[in-house]
């Protein structure tokens, strides 16, 4: 039988797996890439970025379709550009083993989607985390997608994008997300004002944005696509799916609380040092 859900909260597991050692070397905490969308539409792989380096990722990368290389080179410093046009361009990154954490979804666009996810899923030695165009892309066929998925795959969806999948969720929402998490084998994290993360073998968490300041300022573009950068950021550092989605909700919700009324998604990332701080 399934136990009830764990609420995740600021305890000591989670200060033990974002303390970072005195020695460290930023190959020691991972290298992320996020997949971006073509030319006008890089904005919110811009904002995963961000999310997932503020969150500690050693390194952070941002692959581009050549005509948005310089649209994105304008706007980012810290985080490194590698051009990918399609698959063939994605095998040839993920050459590079020090890539251990891939995100896609955000702004992907669906045909890009296609393309580069079944890339992205070929090798389960690798964390990769799919949201937003990447789940959508397999609405037509969702079994496909999951024959692909592997343990260390996480799904971020928002209710819609659930629906797509997995069917609309039940007033049981804790129920839905347990049986996709076995259906599809991912970690599945069903987003909403109360997020539901669940995994294969039935270990499911909550991590609750009601009761802080700015909740429902969380409803506002952008702000998943921070969310899937944060989480993405936690298993390029090594931690595991189910803690890094349920620490990543949290982080989230906690630094939308500190940015209160009036937030918007580019407010997240910057919030983090100050979460991060207060749990040293
Ligand atoms: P997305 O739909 O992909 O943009 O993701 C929206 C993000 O905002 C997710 O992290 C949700 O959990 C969060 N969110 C959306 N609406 C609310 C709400 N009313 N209260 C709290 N969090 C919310
Ligand atoms: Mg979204």
């Amino acid at each position: 039988t399934d136990r009830a859900p764990r609420h995740i909260g600021p305890g000591p597991a989670m200060r033990a797996a974002l303390t970072k050692s005195e020695g460290a070397h930023k190959y020691d905490h991972g290298h992320a890439l996020v997949l971006s969308g073509g030319a006008g539409r890089t904005g919110a792989a811009r904002l995963a970025a961000r999310g997932a380096l503020r969150i500690g990722a050693g390194l952070v990368t941002l692959g581009v379709p050549g005509a948005a290389q310089l649209e994105v080179a304008m706007q980012v410093t810290a985080i490194m550009l590698r051009r990918c046009e399609d698959g063939a361009a994605l095998t040839a990154l993920l050459e590079d083993g020090r890539l251990n954490a891939l995100c896609l979804g955000p702004g992907l666009s669906l045909a890009r989607a296609r393309a580069l996810v079944p890339v992205a899923l070929a090798e389960p030695a690798r964390s990769v985390l799919l949201d937003a165009d990447a789940l959508t892309a397999f609405a037509d066929d969702p079994d496909a997608l999951f024959a692909a998925l592997h343990p260390r795959c996480v799904l971020t969806p928002h209710g819609g994008e659930f629906a797509r999948l997995f069917g609309a969720p039940g007033d049981d929402r804790v129920a839905s997300v347990r049986a996709a998490a076995r259906l599809s084998g991912a970690v599945v994290l069903l987003k909403g004002a109360e997020t539901v993360i669940a995994a294969p073998d039935g270990r499911a968490v909550i991590a609750s944005a009601t009761g802080r300041a700015a909740a429902p300022w969380l409803a506002t573009a952008g702000s998943g696509d921070v969310l899937a950068g944060i989480i993405t950021g936690l298993l390029a550092r090594g931690i595991a799916p189910l803690e890094a989605a349920g620490f990543g909700a949290w982080l989230h919700a906690e630094a939308a609380r500190r940015v209160g009324p009036g937030l918007i998604a580019e407010d997240l990332p910057e919030a983090l040092p100050g979460v991060l701080r207060d749990l040293e």
